[in-house]
């Protein structure tokens, strides 16, 4: 490990190698996390048509009195007839406005005989929605690069849209070495330990994105380690490996990785947690691939994963990379890293003064219930003696990480 990098300049070496991402149409109801390819327009307009917003009468007056009833005008079944002086039109929400109509008195208000009705005065135009007061025709409703939520997919249906054109998603391979690595449900040999990394990864890949496409559990041993990552690399655009990137007699992915001819970018990172993380390239003929070598400390894994992979994942879909990053008072006394600035792992209390980040407990690198409920992370530049509680610290958020 050479020199170590800051925390910035790893992410724009991550992101000067990102690509632009390939499109596909998906079905609205397989479109939740996939990200927006094209900006969208809508050619109708929403409410298509003038609509009520209560159940009540449809009349031609806002003055009020006995009027004749003449139709109705149903969701779905509008009136055949318009409304005119003397007559009123019964009417649904979410029914056509008939033609003629000034207002439409609630039914609350009325007072209903066999043939007629006494409403109430009105102000003019009171209960109709005017077509296109939510989406105009021909207007854009959303651009390019948008992630899809429940409320976003619910605008796409509203304009008529069966499917929706977005990103790829990037396939990502994942490998776990560690001899001592065994799969949770197994029985424990002396030495071993449950391996954690690939399923918390899996979520954090799947959360930003990815579509996991292999995960490998490879012993500390050079061929058998080449070996699992020439196969990561025949199947997938990102690799992620963990464990084995640091300097031991028993870690052997980068030796491995300069045997595949994959670049380094950058290996050390001036971080706590995850100092030794890796980040190379692939020029393969099927197209360039990035590889992450992630310490195998958990906490390490998963907080380079969110710093470095994460932002990746979603450059590849056209997605804004860049954390989401606010400032927070410091809950709690942290004492400073000399040489490295630190992730903290931080929950988020809204107090009158704005957010208050309050450390998780005990932060080591191995302690992975330090992840548990952590909304962000408090980024405390490196230095001497004590930051203390109180201090406004910049605080990235830890979507889609826990
Ligand atoms: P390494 O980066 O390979 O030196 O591993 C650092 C620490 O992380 C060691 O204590 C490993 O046992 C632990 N570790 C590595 N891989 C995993 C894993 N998949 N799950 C849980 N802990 C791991
Ligand atoms: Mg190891």
């Amino acid at each position: 490990m050479a020199e170590l990098i800051g925390i910035d300049e790893a992410r724009r070496r991550v992101l000067a190698e990102v690509w632009d991402p390939t499109v596909e149409d998906v079905p609205l109801g397989r479109a939740l996390g996939r990200v927006l390819a094209e900006d969208v327009m809508s050619r109708e307009a929403v409410p298509p048509f003038d609509t009520s917003a209560m159940d009540g009468f449809a009349v031609a007056t806002t003055a009020g009195g006995e009027l004749r009833i003449t139709g109705e005008s149903r969701a779905g079944r509008p009136s055949p007839v318009d409304v005119a002086t003397g007559t009123a039109v019964a009417i649904s929400t979410g029914a056509a406005i008939p033609a003629g109509t000034v207002a439409v008195v609630p039914v609350e208000r009325t007072v209903r005989f066999a043939d007629s009705v006494r409403v109430e005065e009105v102000p003019e135009n009171a209960n109709v929605r005017r077509a296109g007061e939510d989406v105009r025709a021909g207007r854009a409703v959303m651009s390019a690069g948008r992630e899809l939520g429940p409320a976003a997919i619910g605008v796409l249906a509203a304009v008529g849209l069966a499917e929706a054109r977005c990103a790829r998603r990037p396939r990502v391979s994942l490998a776990a070495t560690g001899d001592e690595l065994v799969e949770p449900g197994r029985a424990l040999a002396p030495g071993c330990i449950w391996s954690s990394n690939p399923l918390a990864l899996a979520g954090q890949i799947s959360r930003a994105g990815g579509d996991l496409v292999s995960s490998q559990t490879v012993p500390d041993e050079p061929g058998a380690t080449r070996a699992a990552l020439e196969r990561a690399l025949a199947s997938a655009e990102v690799i992620c490996v963990s464990g084995g990137v640091s300097v031991g007699a028993h870690d052997h992915v980068k030796g491995a990785l300069e045997e595949l001819e994959v670049a380094q970018r950058f290996w050390g990172v001036a971080l706590q947690p995850g100092k030794p993380t890796w980040f190379g390239v692939a020029e393969r003929p099927g197209g360039r691939a990035l590889v992450f070598g992630l310490p195998g400390n958990p906490v390490s894994a998963m907080v380079t994963f969110h710093l470095f992979a994460r932002p990746a994942l979603r450059a590849l879909q056209g997605a804004d990379p860049q954390p989401r990053s606010a400032s927070a008072v410091l809950g709690a006394p942290l004492r400073r890293n000399p040489r490295r600035e630190q992730a903290v792992r931080c929950t988020l209390d809204a107090r009158e003064d704005g957010w208050h980040a309050v450390p998780t407990g005990p932060q080591g690198s191995h302690v992975m219930t330090s992840m548990l409920g952590a909304e962000a992370l408090a980024m405390v530049p490196s230095g001497h003696g004590e930051l203390p509680a109180g201090e406004r610290v910049r605080i990235e958020l830890l979507e889609g990480a826990v």
